[in-house]
């Protein structure tokens, strides 16, 4: 908003009506004492005279400043009407942005949100978002209108988008503040826009990096032919999105974080207990059978004491990622205690369980040769759903069959 100075001006405001009246008194008082001077010695002629003098001198000395103060009235009450109705547009775009947002629910939710949002400001405009990775130290596009999403400059403009590989390399990243270029051809445009002067013309850019609990870790980059700058009330809107998008964006990945958590053993990564339940029971409402092999490690107690509690993790982890590995996406695999792991196969048996099983057995045979743990063995019960009903009922049996396999010997499974 544009701040408002107080100051005396007298062809505005309130001042101008102050003249014209003391303008309109003083002149009136004249003409009536003129008039009446020259009614009383009996000349009307020069009543006459004298009136329509004093009339035109007072349209004379009113008119052209009360013609020029009402222009600047209405010149005045328009630049307020714009205002207005500008500030009434981009609270508008910014509740319904946050909106949006409020509905995004992942990720990629949001960042669709931000570019819906940004194609309805500028529509010509090539816009795209880039991220850091996981480890800050690339960047990639997370979303484009060269895509189709949003703005529908990225047709024109493709090709154009910006090649920043890194977060370090970006200077609105690196300096957390947003940096306008208003043509690529200027020396001190960002080498990244300079770069693209040659095949995509001049062009402008705005620069808005996005924040992520407090550090910058994106940027939402417009750009488009420098032809057609970018002006103030489009940076206020370009502002509103990119951090709208990082507040949604840190939202989301707290979330997920804290779901995860929630749900994963915190060692290896690996469904805990009361997920598998959950997912099992998603199993059990859509009536589809499974398999179920119960695994344990064997003489694990004794890698701890030979081995030491951190060589045991090691092992845990190794063995975790193992299971993970010889399944497929959809099945299965939880830390169910200690050193005991559940397989849920849906839609499998026991013969397929048992294949699964040996695959594990020869696969952790080779994983202990490498060296990165001490060797060890794992052994299982076997059971499936055409056995018993419930999840409970299918562990139980798995259970006793893993005690078999222990008095067997160990490293082997029991099936049936
Ligand atoms: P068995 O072959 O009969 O299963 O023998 P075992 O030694 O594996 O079984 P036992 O139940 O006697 O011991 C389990 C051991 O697993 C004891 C415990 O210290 C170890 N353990 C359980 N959870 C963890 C863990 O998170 N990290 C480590 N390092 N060890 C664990
Ligand atoms: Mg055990
Ligand atoms: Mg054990």
């Amino acid at each position: 908003m544009p701040s408002r100075t107080l100051r005396f001006d007298p062809m505005s405001g309130t001042w101008p009506m102050v003249t014209l009246n003391v303008l309109w008194v003083v002149g009136l008082t004249t003409a009536l004492w003129l008039v009446a001077d020259a009614a009383t010695s009996g000349m009307t002629a020069q009543v006459l005279v004298y009136m329509a003098a004093s009339g035109a001198l007072l349209l004379g000395i009113t008119g052209a400043p009360l013609r020029y103060f009402l222009l600047q009235q209405r010149a005045e009450s328009a630049r307020r009407e714009t205002l207005l109705s500008i500030e009434a547009a981009r609270r508008d775009f910014e509740s319904r942005l946050a909106r949006a947002m409020d509905m995004a629910d992942d990720e990629a939710s949001a960042l669709h949100a931000a570019m819906q949002a940004m194609g309805t400001m500028v529509d010509d405009a090539l816009v795209e978002v880039l991220l850091a990775d996981s480890s800050r130290a690339h960047l990639a596009i997370a979303a484009s209108s060269e895509g189709g999403d949003g703005a529908d400059g990225g047709e024109t403009l493709r090709g154009c988008g910006c090649d920043v590989a890194t977060p370090r390399s970006c200077p609105a990243i690196r300096s957390g503040h947003h940096l306008t270029f208003e043509a690529s051809s200027q020396f001190d445009a960002c080498p990244h826009l300079r770069d693209r002067d040659g095949g995509c013309g001049t062009l402008t850019a705005v620069c808005m990096p996005v924040s992520v609990v407090g550090a910058a870790v994106g940027v939402v980059h417009v750009a488009r032919p420098a032809a057609e700058p970018f002006d103030r009330h489009d940076i206020t809107a370009f502002a509103a999105v990119s951090q709208q998008l990082g507040s949604r964006i840190g939202l989301v990945r707290a979330m997920s974080q804290s779901q995860l958590q929630a749900s994963t053993d915190p060692l290896t990564g690996l469904l805990n207990r009361r997920s598998l339940e959950n997912e099992v029971r998603l199993l059990a409402q859509d009536a589809r059978p499974y398999a179920l092999i119960l695994l344990d490690l064997d003489h694990f107690k004794i890698l701890n004491d030979t081995h030491g509690h951190d060589a045991g993790d090691r092992a845990l982890r190794i063995f975790a990622r193992l299971l993970q590995r010889s399944v497929r996406d959809h099945d299965l695999v939880c830390r169910y205690g200690g050193e005991e792991f559940i397989i849920v196969l849906p839609d499998r048996d026991l013969t397929a369980a048992a294949e699964v099983f040996d695959r594990i057995r020869l696969e952790l045979a080779v994983a202990c040769s490498d060296g990165h743990a001490p060797s060890f063995t794992a052994s299982a019960g076997i059971a499936d759903t055409t056995e018993a009903a419930t999840l409970s009922e299918v562990i139980s049996l798995a259970d006793n069959r893993l005690l078999r396999a222990k008095d067997q010997g160990r490293d082997r499974a029991v099936v049936g």
